[in-house]
């Protein structure tokens, strides 16, 4: 083996190092997203748990309907422009003290006034 033949055998073992390494780095990044994916997975089930409970206080409780809960999910929802069953935030500004705010909160976090969303 000539000294040519030594360098690209070096450079072969080298790429073959720098592979494994690489495979290694994608099987833990591997891991760490399946960790993650099944903490917010726990995190939603409680979420949705608690959801469930307060719901079901409010309606044995009060005279609020299922009826009532999906016009406020849908006024809600409306509240960014888009109909897409999640709660996106906008800044606006509000009427009456010009500052930023955002369609999510019912009013203005400054001075009270009702938010009024981008579809109005
Ligand atoms: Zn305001």
């Amino acid at each position: 083996m000539d000294l040519f033949d030594l360098y690209q055998q070096k450079r072969i073992w080298d790429a073959e190092a720098k592979a494994d390494n690489a495979g290694r780095d994608a099987a833990h990044a591997s891991e760490r997203v399946a960790t993650e994916v099944r903490r917010l997975e726990a995190k939603i089930d409680g979420l949705a748990l608690i959801c469930e409970a307060l719901w079901e206080l409010l309606r044995e409780r009060t005279q609020l309907t299922d009826d009532d809960i999906r016009k406020k999910m849908q006024e809600i929802d409306l509240r960014d422009g888009v109909a897409d069953g999640k709660i996106t935030s906008v800044a606006t500004e509000c009427r009456k003290c010009q500052r930023k705010t955002f369609t999510r909160n019912p009013v203005c976090m400054y001075c009270g006034e009702p938010v009024t969303g981008v579809w109005r």
